[in-house]
C-alpha cells in the first residue's frame, strides 16, 4: 500500500499542491521537517486540518516518509529556494534507491539546478527542476508547470504533473517537458521577468489615463474591461479591473490609499542579470525592475518632485482617440517585452544546447500562471510557422501588428514626455523597436572610442565580418591589440 508520490515542505505551495494531487486520485505522502525553535507540528496540523479524511499520509521521520512511497519513488520538494534544497538532497540521498526521482518545484536558480541534476545523476537518481507558477490558487486548482532536467524521469512524472496543471482554454494541460538541466527553472525565471514587464506596462496605461485624461477609477476599470474582451485579454488586465473597482470598508477606492512603493523578490532581477550574461537585450524587464526600485525611494521622490519639477506642464487629453493610443502603446510594448524574453530563451537554448521549443513554452503559459493571456496563442503560432521567424516581431502577423500600432504608440510616448509624465516601459520598448528597426546605429563611434582608449579593435564596413583592425589613433600608441568580444 505504498503511495504514488511524496511531497516535502508544507508551506503555502506544498500544502496546496498536495491537496491538488490528492483530488486527482493520487495517494500522497507528505513530510515537513521538525526543528526545535522552528514552527513545530506542521505535519500534524495539516493532516488533522485541511487533509482530514483525504488520501494524504503525514510523516515527521524522513526515512519512514521515503519508505512509504512506491518505486521508482517520486519526491517533490516545495521548500525555500537555495541551501534548503541542497541540505534536503543530502539527507535524502542515503535513503533513496537507484532510479528514484527528485523534483524541485521551488523557485530555484537554474544554475543550481544544472548542478543538482549532475549530482543526482552521478548517484544513480533522476532530478527534475520544475518551475511552478500560479501561487497558492494555482497550486490548489491548476498551475503552469515547467519541468526540465533528467529526461528519463518525464514518463514517470508526466501523469501526475499534467493532472495537477491548469488546462489551457483548448483543454491542453499547461505542463510539458521543457528540456535538459536547469532549463525548466530558466523558463520559469523568464516567465517571472515578463510578469514584471506586464505589470509595469499596465501601470503606465493606468497612469496616463488617470493623470492626462483625468478618468475616474470606474471609467478606467471600464476601459480595461473593454480591453479584456480583445487582444489584450489576460489575467493581469482582469485583476486590474477588479482592483480599480474595489472599495474598502469606508467606501473609498482602496487603490488610492495604497502607497506607491513596489517590492520585489528577485526573479525579475535574475532575468536581467542572465540576459546580460548572455549578451541579450531585455530592456523592458530591466526598466520594470528599476522602476520598482525607484518607486521604493518614496522619500527621495517627494523631495525631488518639489525641487526638480515644481510646476508640471498642463496637458489634458480628452479625446477617445487617446484611449486607442494608450492601447497601442500597451499592446506594442507588451509585444516588445515578449519578443525580448523569447529571444533570451532562444539564446540560452543555443548557448546551453537545450533545444527549447518556444511554441511549447508559449503554450505552457496560457493557463494557471500570472501572465496567462490569449495572445500567447499567437506567439505559439508564430514560432510554429514553417519558416520560424528570426525574431518574434519579424513573424508576418506581429510585423503587421507593430506597423499598425506604431503611430498611436509614438504619439502617446511623445505626449507623455511633453506632459512630464513618466512612461519608462512604453518608451524603453519604443526605443528598442527603433534600434531594432535601424540598419545603422551609432555603435561605430562607440567601437571607435573603445579602440582609441583600449585597443579593442573594430570590424570595417568595407571588409568581411570577422576581421578585426586596430588604428593608431594618436600616432604614438603601440600595435598591441586587446582581445575582441562582441557580446
Ligand atoms: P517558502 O518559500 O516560505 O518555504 C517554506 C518551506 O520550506 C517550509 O516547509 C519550510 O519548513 C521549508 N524549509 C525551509 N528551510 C528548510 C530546510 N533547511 N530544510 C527543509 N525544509 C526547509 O514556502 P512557499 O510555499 O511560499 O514556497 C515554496 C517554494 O515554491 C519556494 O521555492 C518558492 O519560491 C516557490 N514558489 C512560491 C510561490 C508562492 O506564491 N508562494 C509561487 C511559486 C513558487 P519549516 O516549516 O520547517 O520552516
Amino acid at each position: 500500500n505504498k503511495t504514488h508520490i511524496g511531497l516535502i515542505g508544507l508551506a503555502v505551495m506544498g500544502e496546496n499542491l498536495a491537496l491538488n494531487m490528492e483530488s486527482k486520485g493520487w495517494n500522497v505522502s507528505v513530510y515537513n521537517r521538525t526543528v526545535p525553535g522552528v514552527e513545530e507540528g506542521v505535519v500534524e496540523r495539516f493532516i488533522n486540518g485541511r487533509a482530514k479524511g483525504k488520501n494524504l499520509h503525514g510523516f515527521t521521520d524522513l526515512k519512514a516518509f521515503v519508505e512509504s512511497i512506491a518505486a521508482p519513488r517520486k519526491i517533490m520538494m516545495m521548500v525555500r529556494a537555495g541551501s534548503p534544497v541542497d541540505e534536503l538532497m543530502e539527507q535524502l540521498f542515503p535513503l533513496l534507491s537507484p532510479g528514484d526521482i527528485l523534483i524541485d518545484g521551488g523557485n530555484s536558480n537554474y544554475e543550481d539546478t544544472n548542478r543538482r541534476v549532475v549530482l543526482a545523476e552521478s548517484k544513480g537518481f533522476l532530478f527534475v527542476g520544475s518551475g511552478v507558477s500560479g501561487g497558492e490558487e494555482g497550486a490548489l486548482n491548476g498551475a503552469s508547470i515547467m519541468p526540465g532536467g533528467s529526461v528519463k524521469a518525464w514518463p514517470e512524472v508526466k501523469p501526475i504533473l499534467q493532472s495537477i496543471a491548469a488546462k489551457a482554454p483548448d483543454g491542453t494541460p499547461c505542463c510539458e517537458w521543457v528540456g535538459p538541466a536547469g532549463s525548466g527553472h530558466f523558463v520559469k525565471m523568464i516567465h517571472n521577468g515578463i510578469e514584471y514587464g506586464d505589470m509595469q506596462l499596465i501601470a503606465e496605461a493606468y497612469w496616463v489615463m488617470k493623470n492626462l485624461m483625468n478618468l475616474s477609477n470606474d471609467e478606467m476599470a471600464n476601459v480595461f474591461d473593454g480591453w479584456n474582451e480583445g487582444k489584450l485579454r489576460s489575467y493581469l488586465i482582469e485583476i486590474t479591473t477588479n482592483i480599480l473597482r474595489h472599495k474598502d470598508k469606508s467606501g473609498d477606492y482602496l487603490i488610492d490609499k495604497i502607497l506607491d512603493a513596489a517590492g520585489q523578490k528577485g526573479t525579475g532581477k535574475w532575468s536581467v542579470i542572465n540576459a546580460m550574461e548572455l549578451g541579450m537585450p531585455l530592456g523592458l524587464i530591466a526598466t520594470a525592475v528599476f522602476e520598482r526600485s525607484l518607486s521604493a525611494q518614496k522619500g527621495l521622490r517627494v523631495s525631488a518632485a518639489s525641487q526638480l519639477i515644481p510646476q508640471h506642464a498642463s496637458v489634458t487629453l480628452d479625446k477617445n482617440e487617446w484611449i486607442d493610443r494608450i492601447f497601442s502603446a500597451l499592446y506594442a510594448s507588451k509585444l516588445v517585452s515578449y519578443a525580448q524574453g523569447f529571444a533570451v530563451l532562444q539564446r540560452a537554448s543555443d548557448t546551453f544546447g537545450w533545444q527549447l521549443n518556444l511554441a511549447s513554452v508559449a503554450r505552457l503559459w496560457r493557463g494557471g500562471c500570472i501572465i496567462r493571456s490569449v495572445f500567447l496563442n499567437d506567439i505559439a503560432d508564430a514560432f510554429e510557422a514553417a519558416d520560424k521567424p528570426e525574431h518574434l516581431l519579424l513573424a508576418p502577423y506581429f510585423c503587421k501588428e507593430m506597423q499598425t500600432l506604431l503611430p498611436g504608440w509614438k504619439a502617446l510616448v511623445a505626449q507623455a514626455m511633453t506632459a512630464e509624465l513618466p512612461v519608462p516601459a512604453f518608451s524603453s520598448a519604443l526605443n528598442y523597436f527603433y534600434s531594432l528597426a535601424s540598419s545603422d546605429l551609432p555603435a561605430n563611434l562607440v567601437q571607435a572610442q573603445r579602440d582609441y582608449f583600449g585597443a579593442h579593435t573594430f570590424e570595417r564596413k568595407d571588409t568581411a565580418r570577422g576581421q578585426f583592425f586596430h588604428e593608431n589613433w594618436t600616432g604614438h600608441g603601440g600595435d598591441t591589440q586587446s582581445a575582441h568580444t562582441m557580446c
